[in-house]
């Protein structure tokens, strides 16, 4: 363990930062409720291990907490095993570690009791009852394993709701334990639409009392908020790309929570994800027939010929020539469908051909198939999950369609930025980070943004886009425009060292004041 050796005064504070980022070994400790490769349902579970991982290649030591569920199977080495009390309840728990990268290693929290289960979170729609319980367990699984100097860490990270109790845990019952005293904490929010809500007679099954039960700690329209303890209990709080940090001081997109968030609003940073630069390389993608770069992108016309063959659409000089537009998603009120569904019969219109991955909600899966079986040549869809085929799309089509309602970074975006294919978004959270609108006058863009939340403002879009498709030099100079963006977790990685540095020496400069 290493807190920064430095002892400037605050006015030093920039410079003894870039030192310290260039050579100072931290320890972090991530807790997490789904990462891959153990568990995942979306994003969050990419997220966590790529920065986890990211952070280790730039030399910091980090250990990520999250449970072994019946998915994860048993892998790893047992660690640890003990009993650990929560509620007045003894659970037996074990820890199993595996390595995920240089100077990274993953910690699973085994309790067959809460977490060997078909779910991570619920089944058939309906989440577990005892989800509180199950997730404030993982929190002091975790933080025992601080206490017991399993781990050293100077920083504690938390994701999302699911960790919400971590900071507090580390400011209450660990309050008082010397290594928690230097410890600060940080919590991210993902998706602040997922707010961890229980009734508060969960608390003493906690070993929470009603002193955090306020309005400026856990308490919530007369519920407790996971999502809310995390935001008022940690040092600092992110969120994934820095217009979703603005978007959720606002009522549009705060979900209740905007109020909140403005009280915190100076503790708040956004923070764009990165992409894992390895698995999504067109050079070197194994589901492509055909490797291409930016310096070669000949290539890209033989994953067009996959992509079409997939979809069952014919092979010929004409097709190749038609713009293909590609999606992959969750098929749900977030990201956009409702736009799509107002504007269906106008996109066979286009001279475009639609190809559609995805699973989710049952109106929006009716709705694709309804549309694939009125208009074939225009529409294709394929209801499911499938890794390979989105590779394939994002390869293989011209353009990809994101008309999210909200997006707090969204990932696809920068996949098809990476594989030449030209996003066409709308503006928000981290699709308007991310993408740089295209300017007509001066040729430049990697992308198509629309503001207004409108199927007439989408299909402006995309418009423009198909229209810019024609001037092949453009459509070339945006491509490889997007390309040639670094959308690497290096980035991200080094941005979440420097508020974490900031963070340790504000610490260290209130205990020196506080001794
Ligand atoms: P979210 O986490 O809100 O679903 P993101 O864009 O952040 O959205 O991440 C979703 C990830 O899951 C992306 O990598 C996307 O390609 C992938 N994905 C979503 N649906 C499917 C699907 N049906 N098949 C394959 N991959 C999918």
């Amino acid at each position: 363990m290493s807190l920064p050796s430095d002892r400037s005064p605050a006015g030093d504070l920039s410079t003894s930062l870039n030192r310290e980022v260039a050579g100072q070994q931290l320890s972090v400790l991530m807790v997490t409720s789904e990462a891959v490769p153990f568990a995942k349902t979306g994003g969050l579970a990419d997220v966590s291990s790529s920065l986890a991982t990211a952070l280790g290649r730039l030399g910091h030591e980090v250990t990520l907490v999250t449970p072994r569920y019946r998915v994860t199977g048993s892998i790893g080495t047992p660690i640890a095993r003990s009993s650990l009390s929560l509620g007045g309840r003894s659970y037996d728990v074990g820890f199993v570690e595996r390595t995920l990268g240089a100077r990274t290693r993953a910690v699973l929290v085994e309790c067959d009791e809460l977490f060997d289960r078909d779910g991570l979170y619920g089944l058939a729609g309906s989440d577990y009852a005892d989800n509180a319980t199950r997730f404030a367990l993982l929190a002091r699984a975790a933080l025992e394993l601080v206490a017991r100097g399993e781990v050293c860490p100077s920083v504690v990270h938390a994701h999302d709701w699911q960790a919400g109790l971590v900071p507090v845990y580390a400011r209450t019952l660990y309050a008082r334990h010397p290594r928690f005293e230097p410890l600060v904490t940080v919590f991210t929010i993902h998706n602040i639409a997922y707010q961890g809500l229980f009734s508060p007679d969960v608390l003493p099954g906690l070993d929470l009392g009603l002193d955090v039960y306020t309005v400026d700690g856990l308490e919530f329209w007369r519920q407790v908020s996971f999502l809310k303890a995390g935001i008022n209990f940690s040092d600092l709080v992110t969120t994934v790309s820095e217009r979703y940090a603005r978007e959720i001081l606002t009522q549009e997109f705060g979900f209740g929570f905007e109020g909140i968030m403005r009280a915190r609003r100076h503790h708040l940073r956004g923070i764009l994800n990165g992409i894992d630069v390895e698995q999504w390389n067109p050079e070197r993608d194994r589901c492509l027939p055909k490797p291409f770069s930016a310096r070669d992108l000949e290539g890209k016309q033989a994953s067009k010929r996959k992509l079409l063959e997939e979809f069952g659409l014919p092979v010929s000089e004409a097709s190749l020539q038609t713009p293909v537009i590609g999606m992959i998603s969750r098929l749900v009120y977030q990201k956009g469908f409702d736009l799509i569904e107002q504007a269906i019969d106008r996109l066979p219109e286009l001279g475009a051909v639609f190809v559609v991955l995805g699973t989710g909600e049952s109106q929006y899966e009716a709705m694709w198939q309804a549309a694939a079986a009125k208009y074939p040549q225009a529409i294709r869809v394929r209801i499911g999950y499938d890794e390979a085929l989105s590779h394939v799309i994002e390869a293989g089509a011209d353009m990809f369609l994101m008309p999210s309602r909200y997006e707090p970074c969204g990932l696809n975006q920068m996949y098809s930025m990476r594989y030449g294919t030209v996003p066409i978004v709308r503006s928000t959270g981290g699709l308007d980070d991310a993408v740089e609108g295209y300017d007509e006058r001066t040729g430049r863009g990697t992308g198509f943004k629309f503001k207004d939340y409108t199927s007439v403002s989408m299909l402006a879009a995309l418009r423009d886009a198909l229209r810019v498709f024609k001037d092949a030099d453009r459509w070339r100079e945006m491509q490889l425009a997007g390309m040639k963006h670094d959308h690497s977790w290096a980035v991200s990685a080094s941005a979440y060292v420097r508020e974490y540095i900031r963070l340790i020496q504000r610490r260290r400069q209130e205990l020196i004041g506080d001794s």
